[in-house]
């Protein structure tokens, strides 16, 4: 096209502004800029505080985690469930228990337009609903124990900070209808494999909280001990002595160090039987060489726990963290935690229910998980490519999507890019994915109903029929195609 032709409105209208001689300043500015920060201005919103996208580069991370639950599940033979966000408050109330944070400071909490007669919230966590599932749905009835395992996100309203949000995700596992220590020691065992098994190292830090009566004795034991040193602890330790006496062992002030450190043992308070407990779930952790520590401190804040309690530590040293994903990790930040509620289900209205779990959040978790990939401490999972199919021409790019279709079906992994049209653009896709093999499609094989196979290390090419491509492309990437389907 003459390009005297191609002459749109606004440069004629400069051309006349130039010749009248305007001053610089009422020139019309460049298109491109303009756009930009027009769209810029206009945008309006932004992520809620505490909240946070999961983007698409950071899904490399999730997907082998998501993927990692998904296999312990099958190879520990748990269920999946799924409960809904919202519950009623009391549900919760009642479990965790008032005088923890959870409770006291961070429900979201609001009334339903049905004018429900309780109040609803958007779910701190899952254990308590999927107890109040156990009970409601007469899983009890079925045999013993029920194993469940869920994920998904959950919502507290916590001061936003480095590795806390106000919506994370976790993953969890339930072992409901069962108080053998061995039950304690699978799910820790889960627990540790999650992290193990992708080649994080971590270490459980686990305790014992007693029973009910244990833990109201040693608490008197601990008020009275504490009471005594009133003057040299925090503010939020002088209120913790008559609200929620147990959280005292989880403060991280350096002026109740000391204090905490020389405080009294709950292990102390243990009867026989807990203490037996107790022992049996170390010794199954010895035996299957998990790495752990004895903590005294640990407690979890929660109303729920009784006897074994534990948690999950990073102990890969990540020095300086620059992350972008928001979430900073020290070793001090748990990836997870959990113990045993025997009391649970009698408390919210079911049968005494023998119980443990676990969480596992996996904001952290993925952070841990790209961090540790930076520091090649571990690698992410390789997603095997069988191929990639180039395709040259209009009816090679209409074709090809049906055999991409038709080789997906048969188990085979085939990447593809029909948004380049050269060939060599597509190979050198190819090329810097490590395929061994690229199928390349053009006007004459289509015509033909073949396609060419290009070995993409010897660079020997063949042209076989279309209809037999899967057969052949099954032989050369060695998939036994039985094998596949059963999958
Ligand atoms: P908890 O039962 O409160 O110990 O939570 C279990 C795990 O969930 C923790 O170890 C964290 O990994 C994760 N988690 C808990 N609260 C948050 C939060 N506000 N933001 C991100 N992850 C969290």
């Amino acid at each position: 096209m003459p390009k005297k032709n191609n002459l749109n409105p606004k440069s004629v209208k400069n051309k006349t502004a130039n010749q009248r001689k305007e001053p610089k300043i009422k020139a019309v500015p460049e298109p491109k800029k303009e756009k930009k920060s027009n769209e810029s201005a206009k945008f309006k919103y932004a992520l809620l505080r505490g909240m946070h996208d999961v983007l698409p580069r950071e899904q490399k991370y999730w997907q082998p985690m998501l993927a990692q639950a998904q296999r312990l599940a099958e190879d520990f033979q748990f269920k999946k469930i799924d409960t809904p966000i919202m519950e009623e408050v009391s549900l919760f109330i009642r479990s965790i228990g008032k005088g923890t944070d959870i409770i006291d400071k961070e429900m979201y909490i609001f009334e339903d337009k049905e004018k429900y007669s309780s109040k609803i919230c958007l779910r701190p966590e899952m254990t308590a609903s999927v107890v109040r599932a156990y009970i409601q749905h007469g899983l009890w009835n079925q045999p013993q124990p029920v194993k469940l395992w869920y994920s998904g996100p959950m919502f507290r309203h916590d001061r936003p900070q480095a590795g806390r949000f106000r919506q994370f995700n976790q993953i969890g596992f339930e072992t409901l209808g069962d108080g053998d220590p061995a039950t304690d020691a699978e799910l820790i065992l889960i627990a540790y494999n999650f992290f193990h098994e992708l080649g994080l190292p971590v270490e459980i830090h686990i305790n014992s909280i007693g029973n009910l009566e244990e833990r109201e004795k040693y608490i008197v034991a601990l008020v009275e001990y504490y009471r005594a040193k009133r003057s040299y602890l925090c503010d939020d330790c002088r209120k913790r002595i008559n609200k929620n006496p147990l959280r005292l062992l989880d403060c991280k002030q350096s002026q109740c160090r000391p204090i905490k450190e020389e405080s009294p043992q709950i292990i102390d308070w243990l009867s026989t039987e807990s203490r037996s407990h107790f022992m049996k779930v170390l010794e199954y952790l010895d035996e299957l060489e998990i790495p752990y520590t004895l903590r005294h401190s640990l407690v979890r804040g929660l109303d729920y726990y009784s006897r074994t309690v534990f948690e999950i530590y990073p102990t890969a040293d990540l020095g300086d963290q620059a992350p972008d994903s928001g979430v900073q990790l020290s070793k001090q930040d748990a990836l997870g935690g959990g113990g045993r509620y025997d009391l649970l289900a009698e408390q919210m209205g079911g049968r005494p229910t023998m119980a443990g779990g676990f969480s596992l959040g996996l904001e952290r978790a993925a952070f841990y998980y790209k961090a540790c990939c930076e520091k090649e401490i571990t690698k992410l999972p390789k997603r095997e490519i069988h191929a990639f199919l180039a395709q040259l021409g209009d009816q090679a790019k209409r074709r090809s999507l049906k055999i991409i279709n038709q080789l997906r079906a048969s188990g085979l992994v085939i990447d593809f890019n029909l948004t380049k049209n050269s060939l060599k653009g597509q190979l050198d896709i190819a090329n810097s994915l490590h395929v061994p093999y690229a199928l390349i499609l053009g006007q004459k094989e289509v015509q033909d109903s073949t396609i060419i196979i290009r070995d993409m290390e010897s660079g020997v090419q063949e042209i076989v029929d279309q209809k037999k491509l899967s057969t052949v492309m099954l032989k050369k990437v060695q998939i036994n195609v039985d094998q596949t389907k059963k999958k």
